[in-house]
């Protein structure tokens, strides 16, 4: 089973480019799956703490990470989530307890990385300079030493290629590659590098030892929507105004870049088939994400949408494999039900006690009869109870930063 998290994946970028055939892979799991809208944590949360509900199937209450509602907006410290504030089981806490090999690569809310029956690169893995000169790259992987085996296939934004970036740029335009100057460039090369490390460190774990249970994250999705939306969407934009050289810049760069998230889906969609392409036809593939997106909203309405102003509700769920029925379409599915369909799919008993359901409608008649969903009190052991503070990390600076880069601090 592979459990594929797109941050900020969207139905409403993807579908016409799914009409075009420009996702085929992720198209051939829709066709031969089950898939709709996932509704994220209402209100909206950050990231972390709805990847950390989604793992769980608890609330940021129940389970550690984020149960504070956040005052006064978006929160300030970047490294507000660390793993040591979970007090729940991820799905693949249980199934490692019971015997599935698993492999977690870059799920937030992973560092420092935690004992499994199997791997675990932590989502800090992007940040391993940093930790290599504090001494604390052993944090980054359990078990500790598979740090310095990933270590090579770690990325950095430096490394990313002209070639690598030419993809996502009209290169016949007037600004060409200059038109990710600044900090289009910056997002870029982190979403590339990122994105690049996670698939080359999760092949290489699959192709070790296959693991039952896979669970990959990817982070780039997001960033690319968050600086190249306005590019795509000239109604987010300021009209060309010869007074004004900030709008007749924006103009050149939309010129370059208009084509730069769609293409940074197909860029995905390229991932998610490499990723693929290790699994037999008879997997059970789960992709997800954490909410929509929606642009910086139409210009001149008030101030624009900032940060994680820019996240929308409704996410994507798709599912495919032997247990889910073909074709189906999934209404009211929340980002609560990952878990404890995922345990159910792999059959593992779900808890009573987790926020969400399993989403049975998506399950063959054939599968649904052999396998009817078993239930405990709770997967929960008590072995995570240790809610404390967040640990400080070697990569704070370096997290901020891209926070900033994103709009989440101004
Ligand atoms: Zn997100």
């Amino acid at each position: 089973m592979l459990v594929l998290a797109i941050d900020g994946a969207d139905w409403n970028v993807m579908r016409p480019l799914l009409e075009r055939g420009e996702l085929p892979n992720l198209s051939a799991l829709i066709e031969q799956g089950a898939s709709g809208p996932l509704r994220s944590l209402e209100p909206l949360r950050r990231s972390p703490v709805i990847w950390t509900a989604i793992a769980t199937g608890k609330s940021p209450e129940e389970n550690g990470v984020g149960g504070a509602p956040p005052e006064g907006g978006v929160t300030q410290d970047a490294s507000a989530y660390t793993s040591n504030m979970w007090a729940s089981s991820a799905f693949w806490d249980v199934a490692g307890r019971s015997g599935l090999r698993v492999a977690v690569v870059g799920w937030l809310v992973t560092w420092p990385a935690w004992e499994v029956n199997g791997a675990m690169v932590s989502d800090h893995i992007h940040h391993l300079d940093a930790y290599a000169r504090a001494a604390q790259a052993a944090t980054l992987t359990y078990p500790p030493e598979l740090c310095a085996q990933v270590a090579p296939l770690v990325r950095t934004t430096e490394s990313v290629t002209v070639e690598e970036l030419s993809r996502f740029v009209d290169m016949g335009s007037e600004l060409g590659l200059a038109s990710l100057e600044g900090n289009n460039g910056t997002v870029l090369r982190t979403a590339i590098s990122g994105d690049e490390t996670v698939a080359a460190i999760a092949l290489s774990l699959f192709d070790a030892e296959p693991p039952d249970v896979s669970c990959v994250y990817v982070r780039g999705v997001d960033e690319a929507s968050h600086v190249f939306w306005i590019h795509t969407d000239p109604a987010t934009r300021p009209p060309a105004d010869q007074s004004k050289p900030g709008t007749l810049l924006l103009e050149k760069q939309a010129r370059a870049l208009g084509k730069a998230l769609p293409e940074y889906y197909r860029y995905a969609d390229e991932i998610v088939g490499r990723l693929l392409s290790r699994f037999p036809p008879t997997a059970t593939i789960v992709v997800c994400s954490d909410h929509g997106f929606r642009g910086p909203g139409p210009w001149g309405s008030g101030r624009p949408f900032m940060g994680e102003e820019q996240h929308a509700l409704d996410g994507v769920i798709i599912m495919k494999g032997p247990g889910i029925a073909p074709g189906t379409t999934l209404c009211g599915a929340t980002v609560y039900d990952v878990a404890p369909t995922v345990l159910a799919l792999a059959g593992l008993p779900v808890g009573r006690d987790l926020e969400g359901r399993v989403l049975v409608e998506a399950f063959s008649r054939e599968f649904a009869r052999r396998h009817r969903v078993r239930y405990v009190d709770s997967n929960d052991t008590g072995a995570r109870e240790r809610r404390s503070a967040p640990a400080a990390s070697p990569a704070d600076e370096e997290i901020q930063e891209r926070m900033r880069s994103l709009g989440y601090i101004r």
